[in-house]
């Protein structure tokens, strides 16, 4: 088997301009997506707020027409997890240890669908996009969400810095 550069790994498949709300349900059709694992914490809601914004919310009672849908998070916290989970009527795992796939596995697995038409959804490349590209899965980077009460704009250095490798990585290794 031909190994794969380990950078390569951290290359998405595809990078959303904007938050998850712009995941609509053509996008997810057009790359015949069935399934969508899904970050938690920057990605559905801000880390910074525990309320989901009801945009959220209706996006995924749209998307849950089409993808099966399931929360993985990395998050320690259960009760955290747990509550954003029941909001969005969601199975979940917390504590994920993302890049490790292993708990992302056992949610793909629920699914019952080949890991390549689930989507890994997240909005980092060392843990989502990483973990969604070892197992096969179709890998999604979105922007952070932000926090919507607040609507602080929050650009670390870390994830311009991510955004830039992601940028050259789609350059080196387009095929
Ligand atoms: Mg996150």
């Amino acid at each position: 088997m031909p190994s794969r550069p380990v950078i390569a790994l951290l290359e998405p498949n595809l990078v959303l301009e904007g938050s998850v709300l712009a995941l609509t349900p053509a996008v997810i059709a057009q790359h015949g997506l069935k399934g969508l694992v899904l970050d938690v914490d920057d990605t559905i809601i801000s880390t910074h707020s525990a309320v989901v914004p009801p945009e959220v919310k209706e996006w995924m009672e749209e998307v849950k027409q089409i993808a099966s849908i399931a929360l993985v998070s990395n998050n320690l916290s259960h009760n955290r997890i747990r509550r954003i989970a029941a909001v969005l009527d969601l199975p979940y795992i917390f504590g994920a240890r993302k890049p490790s796939r292993k708990k992302v596995r056992q949610a793909v697995q629920k699914m019952n669908l080949p890991f390549q038409e689930v989507a890994m959804v997240g909005d980092r490349l060392f843990t989502d996009v990483l973990v969604g590209n070892r197992l096969g899965m179709f890998s999604i980077l979105v922007e952070p969400m932000q926090d919507s009460s607040r609507r602080r704009k929050r650009k670390t250095w870390l994830r311009s810095f991510e955004v830039w490798l992601s940028q050259i990585l789609s350059v080196i290794f387009k095929r």
